[in-house]
C-alpha cells in the first residue's frame, strides 16, 4: 500500500473505533430510523471529528425523514427533545451524555443577495452533501441497527483531510455567494483544525469579502469567537487577516500593521500580538480562555491612533491602554458581545501596562492593593497577559521581567496574608456613615463612602475608630 492509502486506511480504522465507542447510541438510533423505512447517517463535523480521532458529545445526522416523522421517533426514544429549528428541518435531542441534531436533508436554493437560504428539503444524500460548506465536512457514514456501516464520501474529503487542505465542494465563488458566512467558517477551521485553504478558497474570499456584510453580527461574533479559541489561533488570525475578513469584520487588527515605523525601531505591532497571543495561549491551564485571548491580541490596538514621533527620534503610545481599552469596547459593542465579555476584555487591555511602572519592587502597598481592586476577578488572567506580554529577544532582559513580576506577585501573597484583599471594602458601611454624619440617604453618603475606600486602599484596613475618626475630620473639611 501507497504511504497516503495507508494513513487512510488507519485513519477510517481509528474512526471506527471512535463510532464503536458511541454504540448504545448509534445502534439504537439506527435500529429506530430503519424500523421506521428511513436512512440515518453521521455527517459533517461529527465524521470529520471521528476520522481526527477527536469526536465529542455532539452528534449530526441527516436522513431522508421529513422534520414532523424526526420528532415523533425521537420523542419516543430520547430523554429530551427540543425544536432547534424545525424550519431548517432541524430536531434536537439528547440521550445520556449525547447531544444529537438530526436533519432532514436539505436541496436548499440560494439567490445570492439575501441572508438566508429559502429552505427545501432533498431526497437524497449526494444532494445533501454536495450543499455542505467544505468538503471535510462532507463525508457520512450510514447508521443501521448494527451501528456504523458504509463510509460515504462523494466530494473525496478525505484527500481533503489527509492533505490538510478546507476547499469547497463546487467553485468556492458559488458556494460564498450562496452563503457568505462560509467564508468565516473557513478560517475558523483553519485555526480549529491547523489547515491550510487551498488557493482557490483563498482567492475567493479575497475576491468576494465584501458579501460578509450581508451576515449578522452574531452569527460573525460565534465564529470569531471559535476562530479566536482554536488550538492553532495564529495561524486563524493570520488567515482573517491576510483574506481581507478582518478588515470587514474586526479592523483594529490588521490596523495593527500601520504600526512599523519608517525606522524601524519599533517592532511590528501586529507580530508582537500574535506572539504575546500565542504565550497566553501557552499559559492557559484548562479549556481556551476567550477573554484572555481577546485581551491578548488586542492589548496593543490603540498604539497606531497614539504613536507619536518624538523630537529624540524616538517613538511613544503615550496612553494606548487607555485609548485601545475605549477601542476593544466600541468594537465588541458593535460585534454585540455580551457586556460582562466586552468589559473584561476592555479592562485587562486597560491594565496591561500599569506593571511596567511597577520598577524595582518600588510600588507602595497601596499600589500593590489598587492593582488588585482594579483587576478583581480578572487578576489571574491579568497576571498570565502581563507575562505573555513580554516578547523581546533580549533572554536577560526576558528573565528580569518575569522575575520582577514573581516580585509582584509574592507582594500581593503578603498583602493577602495581612488582608482580605479579594474585598477591599471602606471599614464603615453606608448605615454607618448616615448614623455617624446624622445624614439622610443620598449622594453625599455615596461620597462619602468612596473617599472611606480611597483611604481604604492607601492605607490598607483601618480598625473602627480610625475609620470613625477619618471619616469625621473629612466631613468636617468638606462642610
Ligand atoms: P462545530 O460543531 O465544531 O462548530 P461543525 O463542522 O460541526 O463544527 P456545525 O456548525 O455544527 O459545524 O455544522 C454541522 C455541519 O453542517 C457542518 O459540518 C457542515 O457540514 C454543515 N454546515 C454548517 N454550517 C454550514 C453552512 N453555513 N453552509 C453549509 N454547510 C454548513
Ligand atoms: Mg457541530
Amino acid at each position: 500500500m501507497t504511504e497516503p492509502a495507508q494513513r487512510r486506511t488507519r485513519l477510517l480504522a481509528s474512526a471506527a473505533a471512535a463510532l464503536r465507542a458511541e454504540s448504545s447510541v448509534l445502534n439504537s438510533l439506527g435500529a429506530l430510523f430503519a424500523d421506521a423505512g428511513h436512512e440515518l447517517y453521521l455527517v459533517g463535523g461529527s465524521v470529520r471529528d471521528a476520522v481526527l480521532g477527536r469526536l465529542g458529545n455532539d452528534l449530526d445526522f441527516t436522513t431522508d425523514a421529513r422534520p414532523a416523522a424526526i420528532q415523533a421517533l425521537l420523542d419516543d426514544w430520547a430523554d429530551t427533545v427540543w425544536d432547534t429549528g424545525i424550519e431548517f428541518g432541524t430536531i434536537s435531542a439528547r440521550k445520556g451524555s449525547a447531544l444529537i441534531e438530526v436533519t432532514t436533508y436539505r436541496a436548499d436554493t440560494y439567490d445570492q443577495v439575501s441572508r438566508n437560504p429559502k429552505v427545501t428539503f432533498g431526497d437524497t444524500l449526494d444532494g445533501d452533501l454536495v450543499r455542505r460548506d467544505f468538503t471535510i465536512n462532507a463525508m457520512a457514514v450510514k447508521i443501521t441497527a448494527d451501528g456504523a456501516a458504509d463510509f460515504i464520501d462523494p466530494l473525496d474529503g478525505m484527500t481533503a483531510l489527509l492533505a490538510g487542505v478546507i476547499d469547497t465542494p463546487a467553485a468556492p465563488q458559488q458556494s460564498f455567494g450562496d452563503d457568505p458566512l462560509r467564508m468565516l467558517r473557513a478560517v475558523r477551521f483553519v485555526s480549529q483544525l491547523g489547515f491550510r485553504l487551498t488557493p482557490r478558497t483563498f482567492d475567493a474570499i479575497v475576491e468576494m469579502v465584501g458579501e460578509i456584510d450581508r451576515i449578522t453580527v452574531e452569527r460573525i461574533r460565534a465564529e470569531l469567537d471559535k476562530m479566536i479559541c482554536g488550538e492553532h489561533a495564529i495561524e486563524g488570525v493570520d488567515a482573517l487577516v491576510d483574506s481581507g475578513l478582518a478588515d470587514r469584520v474586526i479592523p483594529e487588527i490588521p490596523g495593527m500593521k500601520l504600526t512599523i515605523d519608517e525606522h524601524h525601531q519599533h517592532k511590528d505591532v501586529y507580530q508582537h500580538s500574535l506572539t504575546v497571543l500565542q504565550q497566553a495561549i501557552d499559559l492557559e491551564t484548562g479549556d481556551p480562555d476567550v477573554v484572555l485571548r481577546w485581551a491578548a491580541l488586542l492589548h496593543d490596538i490603540g498604539k497606531p491612533d497614539t504613536r507619536r514621533h518624538e523630537p529624540n527620534g524616538g517613538v511613544s503610545f503615550h496612553h494606548h491602554e487607555v485609548v485601545g481599552a475605549k477601542m476593544v469596547r466600541k468594537r465588541f459593542r458593535a460585534l454585540k458581545y455580551p457586556k460582562a465579555v466586552t468589559d473584561d476584555v476592555a479592562q485587562l487591555v486597560f491594565l496591561h501596562l500599569r506593571f511596567h511602572g511597577y520598577g524595582e519592587g518600588k510600588w507602595t502597598d497601596s499600589a500593590v492593593r489598587r492593582y488588585v481592586t482594579d483587576a478583581g476577578d480578572l487578576l489571574e488572567r491579568l497576571h498570565k497577559l502581563v507575562r505573555a506580554d513580554c516578547t523581546t529577544r533580549n533572554k536577560r532582559r526576558a528573565r528580569k521581567l518575569q522575575e520582577t513580576y514573581d516580585d509582584l506577585e509574592r507582594r500581593i501573597a503578603v498583602l493577602k496574608e495581612a488582608e482580605d484583599l479579594d474585598r477591599v471594602r471602606p471599614d464603615l458601611d453606608g448605615n454607618a456613615i448616615m448614623e455617624l454624619l446624622g445624614l439622610p440617604a443620598g449622594p453625599q453618603v455615596g461620597e462619602a463612602w468612596r473617599y472611606l475606600k480611597e483611604l481604604r486602599l492607601d492605607r490598607g484596613p483601618m480598625d473602627r475608630d480610625e475609620a470613625e475618626v477619618a471619616l469625621k475630620q473629612w466631613w468636617a473639611e468638606r462642610s
